[in-house]
């Protein structure tokens, strides 16, 4: 039972968070707070220090992918061949790249598990207790729109004052709101035209518009730097080159930033694909290019897991820190080695549904498939279709217990939490001139969901605890 004080604590919280812009819209157009948890996540100095410092080697490792257009093609194009949104995609990339600049703004997501290799069969049982023994397991790295930075960055301030008050444990601190404006404001200076603007690719229905909003207000607020939202079908029509330049409604666009673009659903006509095209062959400086947009696919997530393809971009030693990082993962048409000998990897799968997660090669959410849904979909997927699935070890994160405050209302419950980590790097011509990590995320969720959307309903936003 909560005490008056903790329901006081609770309801305060959640004006402050509106007060804030902490907000979201309800799938019926209702206002409301963005899903948070009033109970920061506990972690070692240790694992906390080992993924930040993942951040800068994970973004020369990006920037070299993306730019590796042999590398990209090679392990895509077979899967395109069966899967028209990746085939559009494809063909929006230009032959050649138009852009000086490169400016990646991307998220590294992880768990924390106890296990120290999840093998095949996990002949150890992990215990509840975060130790020296923990191990990170990345989830996937976002390329594109990867979000929250406005408001985890609100959600820290509120915690960082319940700090203060006593009535929360310190948290660590947390800005990843300031370094994508200054790292949105050093490119477009960089461009070099006066008054020019930030286009930002919009969807039309968008539920998280307010870590956007409040992103464009704080471009505006600390660098005078304006921003202009539109769709894909409305960049189409109302924009257009001039001498190399994208320009729209009259104004130069020095950046564009994608928060759409990743899912069919943001190409509902000809004209997206078009409104692409249009920005893929001007000067602008796309955060992200379709490059690093393709390099952040499941495929080539599942390819960088063998050393001797992570051996081409990356040195040996930060090589051996990645490797350390990553679940085993599979495309379905594999022959894979398991206890049990040589067998297929769809075979395997049928056998242990709930070890694993079966991914298509989609972002944004709610695309992948787990347990039982697993077992369901096999038997539909075509021969000539397996190559497009990945089948990723269920990474088995560390439970706690969280209160979790989600429209309103407040739960404690047996929580995992996945913490990702902002890294922005900007590059000329492929050549890196300033690489850094920005700061975190923190998703924490009822243990027993799959899925990790925030604004799906599915997480809380959460703040870091656990050493000063
Ligand atoms: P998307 O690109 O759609 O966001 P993700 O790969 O990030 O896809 O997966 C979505 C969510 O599913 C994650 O946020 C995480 O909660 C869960 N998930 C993904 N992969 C795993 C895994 N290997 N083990 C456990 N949970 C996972
Ligand atoms: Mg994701």
């Amino acid at each position: 039972m909560e005490t008056q004080e903790q329901k006081d604590l609770i309801k305060n919280t959640i004006e402050q968070a509106k007060l804030n812009g902490i907000l979201k819209y309800l799938p019926n157009g209702e206002l409301t707070h963005a899903p948070f948890s009033l109970s920061p996540y506990a972690m070692p100095e240790s694992v906390f220090e080992k993924m930040a410092e993942l951040t800068v080697p994970f973004n020369e490792l990006m920037i070299k992918v993306s730019r590796n257009t042999d590398f990209l093609i090679h392990h895509l194009e077979p899967i395109a061949a069966i899967d028209p949104f990746l085939k559009m995609l494809l063909k929006c990339r230009s032959k050649e790249i138009n852009q000086n600049c490169q400016l990646l703004i991307q998220r590294n997501d992880f768990f924390i598990a106890n296990v120290k290799h999840n093998d095949y069969k996990q002949n150890t049982t992990p215990t509840n207790e975060i130790t020296e023994d923990s191990v990170l397991r990345q989830v996937e790295l976002n390329t594109v729109s990867a979000s929250f930075p406005f408001l985890i960055t609100r959600l820290y301030q509120l915690h960082k004052n319940l700090f203060e008050q006593n009535k929360l444990p310190k948290v660590i601190q947390n800005n990843p709101l300031d370094a994508v404006v200054d790292a949105f404001a050093h490119s477009v200076q960089n461009y070099g035209i006066s008054d020019s603007v930030i286009l930002v690719v919009v969807q039309s229905n968008e539920k998280n518009i307010f870590d956007q909003i409040g992103l464009q207000q704080h471009l505006w607020i600390k660098h005078n730097i304006a921003t202009v939202r539109k769709t894909l079908v409305e960049i189409h029509k109302d924009g257009k080159l001039r001498q190399g330049h994208l320009v729209v409604d009259g104004k130069t666009v020095a950046l564009t930033y994608f928060r759409a673009g990743y899912t069919p659903d943001d190409f509902p006509e000809e004209q997206a694909f078009k409104g692409r095209q249009l920005i893929e062959a001007s000067s602008t400086i796309q955060v992200p290019d379709m490059g690093m947009q393709l390099s952040g696919m499941k495929k080539i997530q599942q390819v960088l897991t063998k050393k001797e393809v992570l051996a081409d971009f990356v040195t040996e030693e930060i090589s051996r820190r990645f490797l350390k990082t990553f679940a085993k993962m599979h495309t379905l048409d594999e022959i894979i080695n398991t206890p049990e000998g040589e067998v297929s990897a769809s075979e395997w799968l049928s056998n242990h549904a709930d070890d694993y997660v079966l991914k298509p090669q989609r972002e944004g959410g709610g695309n992948n498939y787990f347990g039982s849904d697993i077992l369901k979909l096999i038997p539909t997927i075509k021969k000539e279709e397996q190559k497009a699935y990945i089948m990723m070890e269920k990474i088995q994160a560390l439970p706690h217990s969280s209160l979790q405050i989600v429209n309103g209302q407040a739960e404690t419950l047996n929580c995992i939490s996945e913490i990702g980590r902002f890294g922005v790097c900007f590059a000329e011509n492929g050549e890196i001139k300033n690489n850094l990590d920005a700061g975190y995320l923190v998703r924490t969720k009822a243990r027993n969901v799959n899925e990790g959307g925030v604004c799906a309903g599915f997480a809380c936003l959460n703040t870091i605890t656990g050493f000063d």
